[in-house]
């Protein structure tokens, strides 16, 4: 399983060694911050588990090993909870589908991404059917937040928690997997499943020159229209995200004396200006203007450009 990011290779041997050792627990849950790659683990430990050979498991060669290759074993289910919540229905099928043998090979995987999107109803269908797993089924859950799970659903799970990768695994690590050089993002985001959406997105241009902007808006040389004119409609979110963090930073920056290369002008130019208190002002205005922003019709360049003229 080379294609798994570093940091998560040592808790995969250790799934392969429950797996050779039939110790496998039948329900696994995997947390870790948001974007460490709970998912793409997830996914690699369904593969490992649908596996027709045990001890050298995924053997790659196995029908089953192909056909989930190809994204279409029968007996894998996947509910994912970021499209919008997993449903109780949704839920019922699968847990009804498990009752049955396996149509390939010698097991059944249910994997739950974000378990947490779980309402009630869903969160009490899943825990019957972990309190008495049907045979040979795994439950595979993921979560970056296992807090918000029932305590029920806790107590019938065995934990597994990824690491934290530092920035220069992640840095590598997208260097490797997407041809980027990310280090000028860091300051917004280590979480590198989510660097790697970035890349894909207008967003991880305007972020990179964020700071240098708002450093040059603090010196004067840029004017509020034009700083607030660089958030286009898709990349608003993460424009106000980007200050948030930059203004984050400038607050931590009076108790550390650190912050990232990239974002020192910013900050240190912040600094000069405001105080603390001004600074954590800013933090709340904008956090609302945030909460604000798919409520109303209001165009938001208007609505950035009005909160930095408050500034
Ligand atoms: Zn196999």
């Amino acid at each position: 399983m080379s294609a798994l990011a570093p940091w998560l290779e040592q808790d995969y041997q250790q799934a392969q060694q429950w797996r050779r050792q039939g110790k496998f627990h039948h329900a696994l849950l995997i947390s870790g911050i948001n974007g460490v790659g709970q998912n793409a683990f997830a996914e690699a430990v369904a593969k490992l588990l649908l596996c027709e050979k045990t001890d050298n498991a995924p053997c790659g060669q196995c029908h089953s090993c192909q056909v989930a290759k190809a994204d279409t074993h029968p007996d894998l289910m996947v509910l994912d909870g970021q499209e919008g919540g997993i449903r109780v229905d949704a839920v019922r099928q699968v847990v009804a589908k498990v009752a049955n043998k396996p149509q390939l090979g010698y097991s059944k995987v249910v994997l739950l991404h974000d378990a947490h999107q779980m309402n009630v109803n869903a969160a009490n269908a899943i825990l019957k059917a972990l309190e008495e797993p049907p045979a040979s089924t795994f439950f595979v859950l993921t979560t970056h937040t296992s807090r918000s799970l029932m305590p029920t659903i806790l107590s019938r799970c065995q934990r597994m928690t990824l690491p934290t990768p530092n920035a220069d695994q992640v840095s590598q690590w997208l260097l490797n997997e997407a041809n980027v050089d990310a280090s000028n993002l860091l300051w917004f985001s280590q979480t590198p499943y989510h660097l790697l959406s970035l890349t894909q997105s207008p967003s991880f241009d305007m972020l990179q020159q964020l700071p240098t902007w708002l450093a040059e808006w603090l010196h004067g040389n840029l004017r509020s229209d034009e700083l607030g004119s660089k958030a286009s409609k898709e990349t608003t979110a993460d424009f106000i995200d980007g200050l948030l963090a930059l203004l984050t930073q400038a607050v931590q920056y009076t108790v550390t004396n650190q912050c990232h290369a990239h974002v020192h002008g910013a900050v240190t130019g912040l600094l000069a200006r405001y105080d603390i208190y001004r600074l954590m002002g800013f933090i709340q205005q904008l956090t609302h203007l945030k909460s604000q922003l798919d409520k109303t019709h209001l165009n938001p360049t208007i609505q950035i450009i009005g909160e930095l003229n408050s500034w």
